[in-house]
This record gives C-alpha cells, sequence and structure tokens, in this order.
C-alpha cells in the first residue's frame, strides 16, 4: 500500500462542486488502494479577501491576529471536504496545524516549519480514514497559530511527505505541469516531463509561479519527489525530481522572466574599502533583498554601481542609498523600474560552453540591448529593457531548442 500526500491549491477547491470533484478523485485514488493525506489550500481568492478585510479594520494589523485570520481559509476548505467526502459515504477527518502538531518558529506571516509530529496523521489513516490537514498553518512554541507565507499550502504538503515517509506528493492545480517557459507569452511552450529540483528551484525564484520556493527547498533536502499536475484532466504532469546524468543532455531546459525588479545605481562612488558595506547596510538592515550586483572598475577613484531589488521594495531603496550616498560623497543615485530580468536555466550548463554567449547572439540578434548579467552554474540572467520581455523569452526558447520536443530528435 502507498502512502500518497495530495495537495490541492486554491482554484482545485474554489467553489462547492470543485471541492465535490476532489473529495471524488481523492477516493478514487483511495480505492487504487494508497492511503490518503490531502493537503488544501484555502479557497481562490479567500486569503486576499481576509487580508484585505484586516487591513480595512486596522491601519497596521497585528501580525499574531492576522494569522488566526488567515488561517482560517484553510479551515473551511478542509471542513468542507471532509463533509464531502462523508457525503460519499465514505470516512474523512480534518485536521488543522495545531491538531497535526506542525511545529514552526514564531515568525508570523512567514514561519518555518521545525518538526511535525505524524502519530495523529497515522492514526486516522490506519483507521482507513482519508485525512485532510489545513495547509499554511502550524504552532509555535507558546501555542500560537502561525502561517507559513503566502502559497505556504505546497510546504506543507511537501513537509508532511517527507515526515510521513510519503511514496510521492502530489501538486495539483490550474496548470498540466512545469513548461519549458510561460505559455501565456510563448504559445510554443511545452510541459516537461521531469525536472530536477535546482532547476525548479531556479524557475521558481526567478517567479514562475507553480511551487512555492521553500517547497522545492524542503523537496530537495529531503528527496521527496513531487509531481505537479492539473486537478481537471488525468493526464501526467511534470515529476519534480533529483537530478541524473541524462539530464545534462538537455543544455537548457527552461527560461524564465520577471518584471518584478528595479535597477539602482549608485554613480561615481569613491573607491574604497568598506564603500560597499556603507551602501547596502541599510538596505540589508531593512530586510530588502538584493539581487544583482555590478561594480565597474573605478577611474579616477569614482566607481559605478548598480543592483537590483524587488520593485515594491525599490522606493525605499531609493531612499535609504540616497541617504547614504550624500553621507559618502557619491555623485548621484538613478533608479530603473522599467526592467526586466530574463534568464536560461539548465543543469546541462555545466557541461556544455559557449551557453552564455549564444544568449547574448540571440538577444543581439532582436536589437535587446543587456544591462547586466549574472550567471551561477545552471543559469544566465540578463536585466533588459521591460518592454522587450516577451520578445526575448521567445526568442531563447527557439535559440536553445525548446520550441521542439528533444524526444523528437532520438
Ligand atoms: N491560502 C494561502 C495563500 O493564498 C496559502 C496557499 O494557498 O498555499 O497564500
Ligand atoms: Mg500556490
Amino acid at each position: 500500500m502507498a502512502l500518497i500526500v495530495q495537495k490541492y491549491g486554491g482554484t482545485s477547491v474554489g467553489d462547492l462542486e470543485k471541492i465535490r470533484a476532489v473529495a471524488r478523485r481523492v477516493i478514487r485514488t483511495q480505492d487504487q488502494g494508497n492511503q490518503m493525506v490531502v493537503v488544501l489550500s484555502a479557497m481562490a481568492g479567500r486569503t486576499d479577501g481576509l487580508i484585505q478585510m484586516a487591513h480595512e479594520i486596522a491601519r497596521e494589523p497585528d501580525a499574531r491576529e492576522l494569522d488566526v485570520l488567515m488561517s482560517t481559509g484553510e479551515q473551511v476548505s478542509v471542513a468542507l471536504f471532509s463533509m464531502a467526502v462523508g457525503d460519499m459515504g465514505r470516512r474523512a477527518r480534518s485536521l488543522l496545524g495545531f491538531q497535526v502538531g506542525i511545529h514552526t518558529n514564531d515568525l508570523y506571516g512567514k514561519a518555518k516549519i521545525q518538526d511535525i509530529e505524524t502519530d495523529r496523521i497515522r492514526r486516522e489513516l490506519e483507521k482507513g480514514r482519508i485525512v485532510a490537514v489545513a495547509g499554511f498553518q502550524g504552532l509555535d512554541r507558546k501555542g500560537d497559530i502561525t502561517t507559513l507565507g503566502r502559497g505556504g499550502s505546497d510546504t506543507t504538503a511537501v513537509a508532511l511527505a517527507a515526515a510521513l515517509d510519503a511514496d510521492v506528493c502530489e501538486i495539483f492545480t490550474d496548470v498540466e505541469g512545469v513548461y519549458t517557459t510561460d505559455p501565456d507569452i510563448c504559445p510554443k511552450a511545452r510541459k516537461m516531463d521531469r525536472i530536477s529540483y535546482e532547476e525548479m528551484l531556479e524557475m521558481a525564484s526567478l517567479g514562475a509561479k507553480i511551487l512555492e520556493i521553500r517547497s522545492v527547498e524542503f523537496a530537495m533536502k529531503f528527496n521527496v519527489p513531487i509531481h505537479v499536475r492539473s486537478t481537471f484532466t488525468e493526464e501526467k504532469g511534470t515529476m519534480v525530481v533529483p537530478e541524473t546524468n541524462d539530464m545534462e543532455r538537455v543544455v537548457v531546459s527552461g527560461v524564465a522572466y520577471s518584471k518584478n525588479e528595479a535597477r539602482v545605481t549608485v554613480k561615481k562612488v569613491p573607491d574604497r574599502p568598506g564603500i560597499a558595506a556603507r551602501i547596502f547596510e541599510p538596505v540589508f538592515e531593512s530586510g530588502i533583498v538584493v539581487d544583482m550586483i555590478v561594480q565597474n572598475t573605478s577611474e579616477k577613484g569614482l566607481t559605478d554601481l548598480t543592483f537590483t531589488v524587488p520593485k515594491p521594495d525599490f522606493l525605499k531603496t531609493m531612499k535609504l542609498v540616497s541617504e547614504v550616498a550624500e553621507q559618502i560623497s557619491a555623485e548621484s543615485v538613478l533608479g530603473d523600474e522599467d526592467i526586466a530580468k530574463v534568464s536560461i536555466i539548465g543543469v546541462g550548463m555545466r557541461t556544455h560552453a559557449g551557453v552564455a554567449r549564444r544568449m547574448f547572439q540571440a538577444l543581439a540578434s532582436e536589437n535587446i540591448n543587456i544591462m547586466m548579467i549574472s550567471t551561477s552554474e545552471i543559469k544566465v540572467s540578463c536585466v533588459i529593457e521591460e518592454k522587450y520581455t516577451e520578445l526575448a523569452v521567445r526568442v531563447l526558447h527557439e535559440t536553445f531548442g525548446l520550441d521542439k520536443d528533444p524526444r523528437d530528435e532520438t
């Protein structure tokens, strides 16, 4: 008998009819001889609605109370789901985070799972019940409710799969799997059969919204195979799995983009030890995540320093950096919000040379100017003007042969 953890996202449980359909699907999988643990998200739009109410009633809602509020969305889903299963003549038990024993630290709104108890779930499974666990929530040491951060039900599912040593963690969503790039902007995007954890991690951190980043980190750490698939079809989706040697045959597996970054340039900074520390200190101090950083070689003791931050943090960063710039007598601070980052990703880059060069040539062939470049072992990213994002994605998708199914070549 296999133990399967399934997670259904907000659109999959968007209304009562959909919840019934999920119940039927879970029952069917149980009937194939499996033990079922089902993690549910809040019904589509619920969490947003709750957050909105919080901000209507208080200018700065208390973080602890916000978690109490937000966690109710998932509570509704697991209760309705369990009732639906019961109505179909089968037995299900809903469990909230604290009832399972999902222990987290006390960072409200972005709590980290520290430990999961499995006794209660196992007892329910042994009784032949389907166990429905509320995603996205846990309990801190004081016994207070915490939430794991937006999209956190994915992490609940993967963490449960790890703790229970499940055979697979299936993440059901409204798309059919992981695509080579965003099908909305590139009609030739293809669904991948498999992707490695590392590639998925890069795709996720670059804005592919399919899996929450922390859930992928968790899966990689504990070797949990994830199957990302659609709630609305029976088709197989994409397996997110440990890297295998044959994955390196494909040089580039996917093209990702993000329009969520802004660029900040500090002009003519006196080039001396400690300057970078001075400039970034207040930025880091405010918890702003700096992504790419480029510093030019200096000329007459002055250098330019350019970096990117998430767009929502742009104005704050400009303010913080302008203050430091004045103190250290830099010439000026320039900002640009109309940028995008396009990236190519693939474990095959480790063994193939000239990948970056092909990327630069492809962008040049469309007259797209590259403003910044960064590379890692399995990724090359370029910052370009935002208005060229779609064009860049399409040309890269074609250049690296992603328009064609690799299986056609063999
Ligand atoms: N309901 C939460 C959210 O909307 C968690 C989740 O759906 O994964 O972010
Ligand atoms: Mg999600």
